[in-house]
């Protein structure tokens, strides 16, 4: 299920409607200091399902709107999309393409779609982490993530290895079911 395409419009530096084409091998993206390229990382695992707004920088979730600049006035409304080729039907859905979108509002109220149908947080989530993967999933390491592995405690270290092997999902729906 490669990532074909990132759809950016409105969040954070990218005031205007933004397409990357993620062709297959590896994608470089290459800028100055400031130029966004941290913003778009930021991007994808805030659709993956990131609650946590200081993990995307911020002080609320609302502060990844576009906030304006010099020549242009702050946006109201942020929406990041993924395009994931699903032709191995990888991803639980029985369409060749898959688009996760997530959308906020300056009121704070967020939406979540596949496929441009409505869900849940939990169903993208879910949709993702069937595939191994999660918004703090080690397929994406951010500035300073190397170094907060290798001074993790023991406790925290081992829950990057339970993730690696698979079994983290398996752990989170026992404790979810034990909750219920
Ligand atoms: P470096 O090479 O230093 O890591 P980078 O290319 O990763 O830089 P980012 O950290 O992605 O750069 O981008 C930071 C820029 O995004 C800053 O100029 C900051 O002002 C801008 N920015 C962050 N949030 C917003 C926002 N809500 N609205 C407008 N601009 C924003
Ligand atoms: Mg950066």
């Amino acid at each position: 299920m490669p990532l074909k395409q990132l759809i950016l419009n409105g969040f954070k530096s990218f005031a205007d409607k933004t397409t990357i084409n993620y062709d297959s091998g590896i994608t470089g993206i290459v800028g100055p200091n400031g130029s966004g390229k941290s913003n778009i990382t930021e991007a994808i695992r805030w659709v993956m399902g990131e609650s946590s707004a200081k993990s995307l920088r911020g002080a609320k979730m609302k502060d990844i709107i576009f906030a304006g600049s010099q020549s242009r006035p702050p946006l109201n409304k942020a929406e990041v999309s993924l395009v994931f080729d699903n032709h191995d039907r990888k991803l639980n859905f029985n369409n060749d393409q898959v688009t996760v979108t997530r959308k906020i509002l300056r009121s704070g109220d967020n939406e979540y779609l596949i496929n441009n149908q409505s869900v849940r947080l939990k169903d993208i989530r879910n949709l993702f982490m069937d595939v191994g993967l999660s918004h703090d999933s080690l397929a994406i390491i951010s500035q300073g993530r190397v170094d907060q592995i290798l001074n993790s405690q023991a406790q925290e270290r081992r829950s990057i290895f339970e993730e690696a092997a698979g079994v983290l999902h398996f752990k989170q729906q026992k404790e979810t079911a034990l909750k219920q």
